[in-house]
């Protein structure tokens, strides 16, 4: 059956020792199978040092000292007559921390000056969403120049996943995140679902400063402007 031997460089993924060519003209290779050594299969040594992290934070939040009024106040705590101690867990909703300026909450829809919805229902946002939670049933505007408005806008809060595509797809700045709000609990799947109005009533609350430019974008507050342009 053999024919020719010889040896090969070694390349990625398994060992080649040899490869020979049949009686029938094929290319056999021996090649070597590099099993993983016992520390990387049984997790023991992962299993311990993550036992390890958790008994640190189980003693750091045991014998912490209570945070100082100043901490408190710092960390945003609404009450800050209240003791408060290093646990890494807040009393929500009483107790709750300042959120980032570009957090990204609940939609909302903006309007034009004339107190139409900016949005023109292009259907970027529902193209580029991941989730595909964002429905819109466009009809015919009756604005001078402008093609079509949105007749059904809603986004189903409980599959969306806070990326923010939607907003940065929008050429009309019709769509923000920057309501500050969480999606509220609610007990049927269909109370999730934002709408049209919903989010339109929304439409001039904002914590967010958005339509910065460059390195300095803070500088540029729009923040008040639920009814103006970027
Ligand atoms: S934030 Fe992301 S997932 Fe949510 S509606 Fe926008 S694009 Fe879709
Ligand atoms: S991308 Fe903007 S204008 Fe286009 S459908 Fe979405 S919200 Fe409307």
């Amino acid at each position: 059956m053999s024919s020719s031997h010889e040896h090969v460089e070694e390349e990625a993924g398994p060992k080649i020792l040899a490869t020979h060519t049949s009686a029938g003209g094929k290319v056999v290779r021996s090649v070597q199978i590099v099993r993983p050594e016992a520390q990387d299969t049984t997790f023991l040594a992962a299993g311990a040092k993550g036992f390890g992290i958790t008994l640190k934070h189980f003693a750091k939040n045991l014998f912490s000292p209570l945070r100082s009024k100043a901490e408190r106040t710092k960390a945003g705590a609404p009450d800050v007559t209240k003791a408060w101690s290093e646990i890494e867990t807040i009393q929500y909703p009483e107790e709750k921390v300042t959120y980032p300026e570009r957090f990204r909450g609940l939609h909302r829809l903006l309007m034009r000056d004339d107190g139409n919805v900016r949005c023109v229902a292009c259907m970027c946002c529902p193209t580029v969403c991941p989730a595909h939670c964002i429905t819109i049933v466009p009809e015919e505007s009756d604005s001078k120049g402008i093609e079509k408005r949105p007749a059904i806008f809603e986004i189903d809060e409980l599959r969306c996943v806070v990326c923010g595509l939607c907003v940065e797809a929008c050429p009309c700045d019709a769509i923000r995140m920057d309501t500050g709000m969480h999606a509220g609990p609610v007990e049927d799947r269909g109370d999730a679902v934002e709408t049209l109005q919903s989010m339109l009533k929304r439409g001039i609350k904002s914590t967010a400063k958005q339509g910065g430019e460059g390195p300095n974008w803070r500088d540029h507050d729009h923040s008040h402007d639920g009814h103006s342009h970027k």
